[in-house]
């Protein structure tokens, strides 16, 4: 079998043709089997002798179109028109069983036109953070690129200290960005941007042509998916880091992972990214950075749209960000109905872990034990303002049982939207650690868990608990 090369072939002249470099003894540790049969992807490519001469071989199906594809972006709100691929190459498109496409990206490819004066590399440690994060995520539902496969290697790379390289293969729908419009449209490179819309018509964006106008349906779908994803991500406690135009994927998937997090202690300011001095990226910003970046984006769209069109599809980005949050925290309550008064519910609840400083995870998985009719509930224990929490449960059982559901019922639905284990930065730590001395067990048993996060097991435990002192708040540096 082939990979397509679509990207490579139609778009040539926007990005560069480029081989991966080969690093110092490659060896593949983990491979996702069921991403790879889900691509129809060939058993046997993944062995560590095939996939060597894969990637590093000139005539392979992996080798003979990599491309590395070039953007601009705005970062921390300046625009930079000077990125690109600069360690990741587009090997080409899969197709799953329904006919849909998906790109196989190598990160940590060597060199390339757009490397400007870095190395090309990625290292195992935000190697092994992205392919833990991005497993977690999808588990729980939340829309996120993927790991396909990893690779180790001996290759000395120099980030604040001496670190190893590692590659890894990526899957997402596309890798194209909200940067790669912005950058030939500031560019002033129309026709190229014309193209690349055509592009996104004929492979991903198809159900826009039935429209009268299929740029407006494109913004659209972008407007729309961008704000459902937020709202997962304010729902389920997870900050991304770096919301750089360059890290949104016009696909509204989890994309491009750096310093995350996911929430330990409830702290809306919560800023996970040790270079965000600003709280630029803090946990409580995200939505409305949501928003910024789709207008960055939108000023690409406006060869084909007038202001009004645009104005008309943002507008609709903080009311559809807001519905999909309502309904989640509603869900992860219990609650069926949508009203006022779940509102409010939901709104003392958030205040009441944030003011206790409580952990987001483990308090909504507490509440999925309420017995509605019961005294004395272990939550009330959970929390330092226990007047508060006592009239806030009082309040709460009292909506559990005007909606008369069956306890068995709400708990199940709770336990399934709640997760018990979600990934901490000082388990992707150990992880890490481990995997650093060659012990790659600590990360496999890690990635178990996540793949199955609401199902509760006691051989599992250590992993519901939350953080050790030493393990909160953890200062993630940026450099990959
Ligand atoms: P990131 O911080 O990974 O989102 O990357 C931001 C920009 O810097 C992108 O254009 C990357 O391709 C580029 N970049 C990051 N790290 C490296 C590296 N080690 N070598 C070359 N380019 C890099
Ligand atoms: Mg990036």
């Amino acid at each position: 079998m082939n990979l397509d090369h679509s990207y490579a072939t139609h778009l040539g002249d926007l990005g560069a043709l480029t081989k991966p470099l080969r690093v110092a003894n490659p060896q593949l540790v983990e491979v996702n089997h069921t991403l790879r049969d889900a691509l129809q992807l060939p058993a046997s490519w993944f062995t560590q002798s095939s996939i060597m001469s894969m990637l590093f071989g000139n005539t392979s199906s992996f080798t003979t179109h990599s491309f590395a594809q070039k953007y601009g972006g705005h970062q921390f709100g300046g625009w930079n028109p000077d990125l690109g691929d600069g360690r990741g190459l587009l090997l080409g498109e899969a197709k799953d069983k329904f006919g849909k496409s998906w790109d196989l990206h190598l990160k940590g490819a060597g060199p390339t036109p757009y490397s400007r004066f870095a190395d090309g590399r990625a290292v195992l440690r935000s190697t092994l953070r992205e392919y833990l994060a991005s497993e977690a995520l999808h588990h729980m539902g939340i829309p996120t690129s993927r790991a396909l496969c990893l690779i180790t290697s001996d290759e000395p790379v120099y980030r604040e200290k001496q670190e190893k390289a590692a590659m890894m293969i990526r899957v997402s729908q596309s890798h194209i960005r909200f940067g790669h419009f912005e950058y030939f449209y500031h560019n002033g490179e129309l026709d190229k941007l014309k193209r690349l819309f055509d592009y996104c018509f004929e492979h991903h964006f198809s159900a826009c042509l039935h429209s009268e106008s299929p740029h407006l349906a494109m913004l659209e779908k972008v407007v729309t998916d961008t704000a459902t994803l937020i709202a997962k991500w304010q729902a389920y406690g997870f900050n991304h880091g770096v919301m750089n135009t360059d890290n949104m994927s016009i696909h509204g998937i989890t994309f491009d992972f750096g310093p995350y997090a996911f929430l330990d202690d409830f702290d809306p300011k919560f800023v996970c990214n040790h270079s965000d001095h600003q709280g630029r990226y803090a946990f409580e910003q995200q939505p409305g950075v949501g928003l910024w970046n789709l207008n960055a984006l939108a000023h690409a769209f406006t060869p084909y749209l007038n202001v009004e069109q645009i104005k008309g599809e943002l507008s609709q980005y903080e009311p559809k960000l807001m519905a999909e949050f309502s309904q989640l925290m509603r869900q992860k309550l219990g609650l069926y109905e949508n009203t006022q008064n779940t509102a409010e519910l939901v709104n003392r609840w958030l205040d009441l872990i944030s003011q206790d400083k409580r952990d987001y995870h483990i308090s909504f998985r507490l509440l999925c034990e309420i017995d509605e009719h019961g005294e004395n509930q272990p939550l009330v224990d959970h929390f330092m303002q226990r007047d508060t929490a006592k009239m806030w449960l009082e309040h709460y059982q009292q909506a559990l049982i005007t909606q008369n559901v069956k306890r068995q019922e709400r708990q199940a639905n709770m336990r399934n939207i709640n997760p018990e284990y979600v990934l901490r930065n000082y388990q992707a730590q150990l992880a890490i650690d481990a995997a650093q001395d060659g012990d790659f067990s600590r990360f496999r048993r890690l990635l178990q868990v996540l793949q199955h996060p609401f199902e509760g097991k006691p051989e599992y435990a250590e992993f519901a608990k939350p953080p050790p002192d030493w393990g909160k708040h953890m200062e993630i540096s940026c450099s990959s």
